[in-house]
């Protein structure tokens, strides 16, 4: 075997300030000048990246209360004109993207080849998609004159900091709504560099605001009445609170929450290929994505053949520096997302299913996890039935479709799946039957902003991408 040498990409093509204020009304203020401050971190080494202001309940009253005035005159624009800014914005993002993508990389821990190939082009593509639309709302599906609800408070995971931002901030901008959006507490520097894109772009102020800190902020801005509609991605526990929160105070809400996807593999799929879509599916950003495929629904007929080269695959599988060209699994992003994934995988190992990791060395500093599956899984265990959004995979059987498709649905969560099929009449017939938001057939992972994204039960409700994607933002 011969070594990779490193392929480090250089740290120097972004430039972090030692501290960031808030982003109100189209200024960054001074660091901490109402709320307190919090450090995020690099979670590969656990350096201290940057020192970021936490907003206080004053803090979220100005930014919400700057949305509001730029609302008036940025919704009474001609599409046209704000597709402009759109447009601005998307190109300054391809043209800073290898920055950007070090920068996501250094907060978030993903490896560099995932933000720059991944994160990035979609980022931008997400732009100038629904940049596309401004000028054409009324063709869209929603009425002849679609209207902007107002205010989005918008909330944000740290899984994709930069890509969920963009699902979020393009489609609320296309169709004249203004924004506050709160990144989470440790990625939020990306969404700072946003900001000072928008300024770049001469995007009117209060258009798009960046409020940082953690969930009491969240909550805040989500629960303060200025705000029309609430678009939240997390947990399904802090959505289930958001809604309770949110009803029956007229504001509108979309959840895009949590999932844990069956990846089914029949015995006539091409299984080279399921086996690189079972990897891609849960140890692509370290399975910390809400759609990965977590439960592997292998035909009994097919189990040894997939296992051996998912095994063999797996071994080839590089973990370490997220700057790293070579790197394939990069850090977890923060302790207590490590602790979550051990307590889960813990209770897997005592509750009987067969666990297995390739020879894999973890580096001494960061938080790092071993790519991991668990076979023999039954469908009570729960590392069959909790996310686990870390790289670990739970392995079951079924005999035939009709059992595939039980197994594949008997979760609470409904966002994404996948099927593995030579057949096409049998991928659509079982497509037909699973309820998730998106299948993907003979893929997985595949993101593109024209198709909608979203869930069906706990996974949420709501579309974002796509024409679908315009609806939450229109009246
Ligand atoms: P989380 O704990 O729910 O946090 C999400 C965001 O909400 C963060 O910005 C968080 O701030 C904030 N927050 C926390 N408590 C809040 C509250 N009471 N009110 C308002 N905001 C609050 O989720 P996470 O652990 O960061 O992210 C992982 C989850 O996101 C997973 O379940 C994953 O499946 C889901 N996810 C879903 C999608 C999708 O499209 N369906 C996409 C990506 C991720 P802090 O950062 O300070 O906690
Ligand atoms: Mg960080």
């Amino acid at each position: 075997m011969f070594e990779y040498a490193p392929a480090p990409e250089s740290r120097s093509v972004v430039d972090i300030a030692p501290s960031y204020g808030l982003f109100i009304n189209g200024t960054f203020e001074a660091p901490g000048s109402t709320g307190g401050v919090f450090k995020t971190v690099n979670p590969a080494t656990e350096e201290v990246l940057a020192e970021v202001s936490a907003a206080g309940p004053e803090d979220v009253d100005r930014a919400v209360a700057a949305a509001r005035s730029a609302f008036g005159p940025w919704s009474a624009l001609p599409g046209a004109e704000r597709a402009k800014y759109l447009f601005r914005i998307a190109r300054i993002i391809q043209e800073r993207s290898r920055e950007l993508a070090v920068l996501e990389s250094l907060d978030n821990g993903k490896p560099i080849k995932e933000s720059r190939d991944v994160d990035l082009p979609l980022v931008a593509a997400h732009f100038f998609y629904y940049a596309g639309w401004a000028d054409k709302l009324e063709y869209a599906g929603f009425g002849e004159n679609p209207r902007p609800i107002g205010v989005a408070a918008q909330v944000i995971p740290w899984n994709f900091p930069l890509l969920m931002l963009a699902w979020k901030i393009a489609p609320a901008l296309a169709t004249g709504n203004t924004v506050v959006l709160k990144p989470a507490e440790t990625t939020p520097l990306s969404a700072l560099f946003f900001a000072d894109i928008c300024r770049q772009a001469d995007l009117p102020p209060g258009v798009v605001n960046i409020i940082t800190g953690a969930g009491e902020t969240g909550r805040t801005l989500v629960e303060h009445p200025g705000v029309d509609k609430v678009a939240f991605t997390g947990s399904t526990e802090v959505g289930r609170q958001i809604a309770r929160s949110v009803a029956g105070t007229g504001k509108r809400l979309t959840l895009e929450l949590g999932g844990k996807a069956a990846n089914i593999v029949f015995d006539d799929a091409p299984i080279d290929q399921a086996v690189e879509g079972i990897v891609n599916g849960i140890f692509f950003n370290q399975g910390h994505v809400c759609c990965a495929g977590s439960r592997l629904l292998v035909q009994e007929s097919a189990y040894d053949e997939v296992m051996e080269s998912l095994k063999r695959r797996m071994a080839t599988l590089r973990l370490g520096d997220p700057l790293d060209k070579n790197t394939d699994i990069g850090a977890i992003n923060s302790a207590e997302q490590l602790e979550r994934i051990r307590v889960l995988t813990d209770a897997g190992s005592q509750e009987g299913p067969e666990r297995w990791s390739p020879p894999c060395e973890l580096p001494a500093q960061g938080f790092w996890f071993a790519p991991t599956i668990f076979t023999g899984v039954t469908q009570a265990h729960r590392i069959a039935r909790e996310e686990i959004f870390g790289p670990v995979l739970s392995v079951l059987t079924f005999r035939t479709p009709a059992e595939a498709i039980e197994k594949a649905n008997n979760t609470p969560y409904g966002l994404s799946a996948g099927i593995w099929s030579e057949k096409g009449s049998l991928i659509l017939a079982v497509a037909d039957k699973l309820r998730a938001g998106v299948i993907w057939a003979n893929t997985f992972n595949k993101f593109d902003p024209t198709s909608p994204f979203g869930g069906y039960k706990e996974s949420g409700y709501g579309r974002e991408g796509g024409r679908h994607g315009l609806e939450a933002y229109l009246g």
